[in-house]
């Protein structure tokens, strides 16, 4: 090929390297029209490829006739007509966006439409998400956890959003949100949130609040067919390592039985243990005033015993008074030694729920354990004790952490500026869903704080959780706490048939929209709470607003 020529098409002058001398051969060699392609390159423009058909002048002559076709003409100068042939590449990218075919890596050289293309060959035609509006919410009571409500926040476009009220808390907390919310747009997930943030409180409190966020994310990530980590700002990880939570057993044995499920069966790589001044009792001269405290079983109920305000369970850790002894200390670092023993030093080792006494059992006890290079103390006194919290981190090598009753990044924010803590610990069902969690999440990065994630809900806000992880950087790891209910995982269906989990590790969604998950409706309807069988019921009475919901004036 030789030769610089120029073409003339669509009032656009391209400059070519042609080989107008080799095109004019071809035609005295062809008797019939042929045609050829030539890629012409230029300096603004993709490379354009163009179809180049070769006419004899009998054969020109046939198409001004009409025998021929009548715009294959030739061009005046180069004897040769150039019609601008469709970009075979684009073509490629619209035949592939019509059967979905993922193109991965050969986006790289692509032409800016190619790309566009490419990335939004999945976006829904089934929802436009600029009509979408909230017509419905509805729930569940589940009995994981005691009782956990799943709600449904339902369109006028066929696509919903499952969101969760937070373990132990009243569906009520999001079914008062429902007429706040109705006829709204729900991918302004940010807007709907700050006005109905002013109805979720700490810990449960906040689960409505909570549970609709969550819903929207699913909902919108449904609306423009990508995964809610996407919405957020894109994913540092595949896969979201998870830590198992191990309950207090009874014996070293049954612990012994515990660990060896999640470890060797499960294959977790990241445990919780439970070290409480309960396992204390019966053993004289553990603990000072514990009779005090004790319940009508003779234990220190942590849990129980809530309709009574003054219980134990109910006092705030600096006002039991109740101390731990040397001998205590000796029995509780045991309990750790024996875990330790078992699992070894590969396996980073959390700590939690210690009992009710006061910030010097807390440094005491957390000296005791430190040779246990334990992952972290969590809880150890109440969230809201910020100066304590400082006091405590200072005085221990051990990282501290607490935050799963904390709600909303403001209530994180003196802990994280005072550094009182060295992990936070949000749970995404308190703290104030997904945006609001990566943002504390953030704001902990920023601070050189890290964060985990306090979980113990069902696979609705397990998945919630998920995506978040996915996308906050200093994100360590995502409690379960089900491990032990053999049903727990079936009670949702992935939408792209991946494993809820492998290996202690929770699958990132790559492609499926929303939360990724569909619930398996069977398996939750063996599963209802004992008060409340119904299922999606309708919910009319939560159409209205009774109140002014302005909080300034
Ligand atoms: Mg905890």
């Amino acid at each position: 090929m030789e030769g610089i020529g120029a073409l003339q098409h669509s009032n656009r002058l391209f400059k070519i390297r042609a080989v107008i001398s080799w095109i004019k051969r071809k035609r005295i060699e062809e008797r019939e029209p042929v045609a050829y392609t030539l890629t012409i390159h230029s300096v603004s423009k993709q490379p354009s490829t163009l179809k180049i058909i070769i006419m004899t002048p009998s054969q020109k002559l046939l198409a001004k006739l009409g025998i021929k076709d009548q715009d294959i003409i030739e061009d005046e100068n180069a004897s040769v007509k150039i019609e601008e042939q469709e970009n075979p590449r684009r073509s490629f990218f619209k035949k592939s966006a019509m059967g979905g075919i993922a193109l991965g890596g050969s986006l790289l050289f692509s032409p800016i439409e190619d790309i566009i293309a490419q990335s939004t060959q999945k976006v829904s035609r089934f929802s436009s998400p600029s009509d979408l509006k909230i017509t419905d919410m509805r729930y569940c009571v589940t009995s994981v956890l005691g009782r956990t409500a799943i709600i449904r926040i339902d369109t006028n476009q066929g696509i919903y959003g499952l969101g969760e009220v937070r373990d132990g808390a009243d569906e009520r907390y999001a079914l008062m949100l429902k007429s706040r919310i109705l006829g709204e747009n729900p991918c302004n997930v940010e807007m709907i949130f700050k006005k109905i943030r002013q109805f979720g409180g700490q810990s449960r409190q906040a689960g409505g609040v909570c549970a609709v966020e969550m819903a929207l994310w699913d909902i919108c990530g449904k609306a423009y067919n990508v995964p809610a980590w996407q919405l957020l700002g894109g994913r540092y990880r595949d896969k979201v390592r998870m830590y198992a939570d191990t309950p207090e057993a009874g014996s070293p044995e049954e612990q012994a039985k515990l660990i060896n499920y999640r470890i060797k069966d499960q294959g977790y790589t990241w445990l919780k243990m439970d070290v409480s001044i309960g396992e204390l009792k019966g053993i004289p001269g553990a603990l000072v005033n514990y009779k005090f405290w004790e319940s009508s079983q003779g234990n220190l109920a942590q849990w129980g015993d809530q309709s009574n305000y003054m219980s134990y369970g109910n006092t705030l850790h600096p006002f039991t008074q109740i101390q731990i002894t040397d001998k205590g200390f000796e029995k509780l670092g045991e309990i750790v030694e024996n875990v330790r023993g078992m699992v070894g030093y590969d396996i980073p080792l959390s700590t939690d729920h210690y009992g009710h006494f006061d910030l010097n059992n807390g440094i005491r006890l957390g000296k005791a354990l430190e040779k246990y290079r334990l992952a972290w103390l969590e809880d150890i006194i109440s969230w809201e004790l910020t100066d304590q919290w400082k006091t405590m981190s200072d005085a221990m090598e051990t990282p501290c952490l607490t935050g799963e009753d904390i709600y909303l990044l403001k209530n994180f924010k003196p802990l994280i500026d005072k550094h009182a803590v060295d992990i936070v610990h949000p749970d995404l069902a308190s703290s104030g869903g997904l945006l609001e969690t990566k943002r504390i999440g953030d704001y902990a990065e920023e601070n050189g704080v890290a964060m985990a994630m306090h979980q113990a809900g069902t696979p609705v806000s397990f998945m919630a959780n998920v995506h978040c992880a996915a996308a906050t950087q200093n994100f360590l790891a995502l409690e379960h706490h089900s491990v032990d209910l053999p049903w727990w995982e079936s009670m949702v269906k992935t939408t792209d048939g991946r494993k809820l989990i492998t290996k202690g590790f929770a699958n990132l969604p790559l492609t499926a929209p929303g939360l990724g998950i569909e619930l398996n409706d069977e398996v939750i309807k063996q599963h209802l709470h004992a008060t409340d069988k119904s299922y999606f019921a309708p919910t009319p009475e939560w159409d209205a607003k009774r109140s002014h919901d302005r909080i300034f004036s």
